[in-house]
């Protein structure tokens, strides 16, 4: 009876078995893959189950938690990856928004320049109308006035 020697190609741990048990399925004692066990040593196994999912249907073991943990970051990372890409997509509709709202300032303000010039011609308009009349109407006070001042002394002076 002779040894087999080899290793799992899982996680190279060195296995010895009785020439008698080659070919027959084992587990690798160390990380608990399924392997098939060589005819001849020197002879990579056969890997059969992998250790993830031998050790996942086994579960329990630091490996399965290393896993476990590796799993977890990477989910976290994912999700880290997902709320940053949320957050970018949420900027770039805030950018979006902010071009919306800064083209319609924009369409306001030119809207207002419009509105301004119609009101600053009808003002012009109207402005020239009103200093005609304000003219007129100082002319007519001043008269008044003028007319009347002389004439207020004497009528104290008559009472
Ligand atoms: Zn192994």
């Amino acid at each position: 009876m002779a040894d087999i020697k080899f290793h799992c190609p899982e996680c190279e741990q060195k296995i010895l078995v009785d020439d008698s048990a080659a070919g027959m399925q084992i587990d690798c004692p160390s990380c608990r893959s399924a392997l098939l066990i060589p005819a001849e040593a020197g002879v990579t196994a056969q890997l059969v189950t992998r250790r993830r999912q031998a050790v996942g249907a086994g579960g329990g073991g630091s490996a399965y938690e290393e896993l476990d943990r590796k799993q977890r970051e990477l989910t976290a990372a994912l999700e880290e990856a997902a709320k940053l890409r949320t957050e970018s997509e949420k900027s770039k509709t805030e950018v979006n928004r902010l071009r919306d709202d800064l083209a319609a300032t924009a369409r306001e303000r030119d809207g207002l320049r419009a509105t301004g010039l119609e009101f600053n011609r009808l003002k012009g308009g109207r402005g020239s109308l009103s200093d005609r009349a304000g003219k007129d109407a100082r002319r007519a006070h001043a008269r008044a006035a003028g007319a009347g001042e002389p004439r207020q002394p004497a009528r104290r002076a008559e009472v």
